[in-house]
C-alpha cells in the first residue's frame, strides 16, 4: 500500500501547520511520498512565498537590490526550522539563490524556490529523503508537460524508495532549466507522483473538509461533496472552481487513482472522493455549480445558416485567425453565438467582426459584453426530468434574466449565461432550488 500525500501552502505556512502536518503523516505508513507546496498564508492579510519570490525576482531582474526581500524569504523558513527545533541551515541554499537571482535564471526558477526550500526542511522534519522535482519532473521545448519522460524517469526513481519528499509545481527542460506548472500547481505534481508509483490513494490536504458545492465566498457554509467523479470535476474546475489545479486530474485518472481532498486542520473528517465512475447517487440532483465572469457574447445570424456548409467553421476562423479561443459555443437554428473572454477579445473585436463579415456573411452580428457563464453540472442530471426547467425558474423567481441556457452533450452539465451583475444571486438561486430546499 502507497498514498501519495500534497500538502497545501495553508497546511505549511508555520511550524504549527508543520506539526499537524507531521502527525497526518505518521499515523500511517502508507502515506510514504510527500509532495509540499510553499509556504502559504498564515493569516489572512498575510503574503504567500511564492508571490514573495515573485516580486522578489522582479526586483533582481530589474536590476534592483532585492536583498531585504530575500531575507523576509529566508525568515519565513528560519521561523518554521526554528519552531520545528531542526538542526539545518538554509544558508547556503539562499547563496544560491542569490547569486542565480543576479544572474537572472528566470522568474520559473524563482517562483519554484517556493517548493525546493520548504521540500528541504520537510525531509530534514520527517526524516524522508529529498528529491529534487527538477531531477524528475520533466516539461518539452514548447513548455508542455512531458508525461512519458517524467514517469518512466520518476517511477525508476521511487520504486526502489520507502519514502521520499517530492516538491511540488516544477520540474526541468531537457537542458536542465527550471520551469513551473502555472499556480497552484503542486496538485499536478502529486497526481504525477500518484501515477507513478500506482499509489492506492492520492490525498490532496488543504484547508477545508472536501469539496463544497459551490464557492464558499458567494455561499455561506454550502454544503460538502462526498464523491464526484474525474468528469464532474473537470467540468467545474474548468469553470472556476479553484480547489484542485484543473489538470491536476489527468494522471491520476489515467491510473483509476482515486483523489481524496482532506483537511490539514481537521484531518478526521472524511473529506471529498474524486473517483473514475460511481455508482453512488450524489446527495442532490446536482453535484456543483462553478462560474466566472468577464465574457462577451459575438450572436451572428443568417437566415438558413444550418445548411450552409462551412459556416460554423468560417466564423470561427475569424476568431483563431486573431488568436482569440472561445469558451462556449451554443447555437440554434438561424444563429450562434460565440463567448469569448473580454479582456482577451476587446482590443480585437473590430477585427474579428470584419473577419466574420468578410468570410461568414451573416444577416446581423450583435456583441454583448459584461456577462458570466456558470456551469451546473451532475451526473445524477441525466436521470432527472426537467433541470433545466427548474433553473429557469429559480432564476425567474429571483429577477434573473437568463442570456442563455445550454445543455452540454454529456447531460451532465447546463451552462447559463447572465449578466456580472446577477452572477451572485443566480449562484444563490440555484443552490437554493437544488441544495438548500432539499435538505
Ligand atoms: P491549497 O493551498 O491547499 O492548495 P487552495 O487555496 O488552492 O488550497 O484551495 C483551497 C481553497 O479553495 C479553499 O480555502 C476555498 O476558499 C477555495 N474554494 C473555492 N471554491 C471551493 C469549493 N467549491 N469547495 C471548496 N473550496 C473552494
Ligand atoms: N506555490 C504555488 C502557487 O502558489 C503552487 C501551489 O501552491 O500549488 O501557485
Ligand atoms: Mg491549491
Amino acid at each position: 500500500m502507497a498514498k501519495v500525500v500534497k500538502f497545501g501552502g495553508s497546511s505549511l505556512a508555520s511550524a504549527e501547520q508543520f506539526e499537524k502536518v507531521g502527525s497526518i503523516i505518521r499515523a500511517e505508513e502508507e502515506r510514504r511520498f510527500v509532495v509540499p507546496s510553499a509556504p502559504g498564508k498564515r493569516y489572512k492579510e498575510d503574503t504567500k512565498v511564492t508571490d514573495m519570490l515573485y516580486a522578489c525576482y522582479d526586483l533582481a531582474e530589474h536590476g534592483k537590490d532585492f536583498k531585504a526581500q530575500l531575507e523576509e524569504i529566508k525568515q519565513r523558513y528560519e521561523e518554521i526550522i526554528n519552531g520545528l527545533k531542526l538542526n539545518m541551515s538554509l544558508d547556503e541554499e539562499f547563496k544560491t539563490i542569490e547569486k542565480n537571482f543576479k544572474e537572472k535564471a528566470g522568474k520559473d526558477y524563482a517562483a519554484s524556490r517556493g517548493e525546493f526550500l520548504n521540500g528541504k526542511v520537510m525531509a530534514v522534519y520527517l526524516g524522508f529523503d529529498f528529491i529534487d522535482s527538477a531531477t524528475v519532473i520533466f516539461f518539452n521545448d514548447d513548455g508542455s508537460f512531458d508525461a512519458e519522460k517524467t514517469n518512466k524517469v520518476l517511477s525508476k526513481k521511487l520504486e526502489k524508495m520507502d519514502n521520499a519528499v517530492i516538491p511540488g509545481f516544477y520540474g526541468s527542460y531537457a537542458d536542465g532549466r527550471v520551469k513551473t506548472f502555472s499556480r497552484g500547481g503542486s496538485d499536478i505534481t502529486g497526481s504525477i507522483v500518484a501515477k507513478a508509483i500506482h499509489a492506492d490513494v492520492y490525498e490532496n490536504w488543504t484547508d477545508v473538509s472536501g469539496i463544497l458545492v459551490t464557492d464558499p465566498r458567494i455561499i455561506e457554509n454550502p454544503q460538502k461533496i462526498d464523491t464526484i467523479t474525474y468528469l464532474e470535476l473537470r467540468e467545474l474546475a474548468y469553470m472556476g472552481f479553484s480547489v484542485l489545479h484543473e489538470d491536476a486530474i489527468f494522471p491520476v485518472r489515467q491510473e483509476g487513482i482515486p483523489i481524496n481532498i482532506r483537511n490539514t486542520n481537521a484531518p478526521s473528517d472524511s473529506g471529498t472522493w474524486i473517483v473514475g465512475s460511481t455508482g453512488q447517487k450524489s446527495k442532490f440532483i446536482i453535484t456543483g455549480i462553478a462560474g466566472k465572469k468577464g465574457f462577451c457574447a459575438v450572436n451572428i445570424e443568417k437566415d438558413m445558416m444550418n445548411s450552409e456548409i462551412g459556416f460554423g467553421r468560417k466564423v470561427l476562423q475569424a476568431f483563431e485567425e486573431n488568436d482569440i479561443s472561445f469558451e462556449h459555443l451554443p447555437s440554434g437554428i438561424d444563429t450562434m453565438t460565440v463567448f469569448v473572454h473580454q479582456d482577451e477579445f476587446m482590443d480585437k473585436e473590430q477585427k474579428v467582426v470584419s473577419a466574420i463579415q468578410r468570410m461568414a456573411k451573416p444577416d446581423k452580428i450583435d456583441i454583448e459584453s459584461d456577462l458570466a457563464l456558470i456551469a451546473v453540472v451532475g451526473r445524477g442530471m441525466k436521470s432527472a426530468r426537467g433541470t433545466a426547467a427548474r433553473i429557469f425558474s429559480a432564476l425567474a423567481h429571483a429577477h434573473i434574466n437568463i442570456k442563455m441556457i445550454d445543455q452540454g452533450s454529456s447531460e451532465m452539465n447546463i451552462i447559463i449565461g447572465v449578466t456580472n451583475e446577477d452572477f451572485e444571486n443566480a449562484i444563490k438561486a440555484i443552490y437554493n432550488i437544488f441544495v438548500e430546499t432539499c435538505l
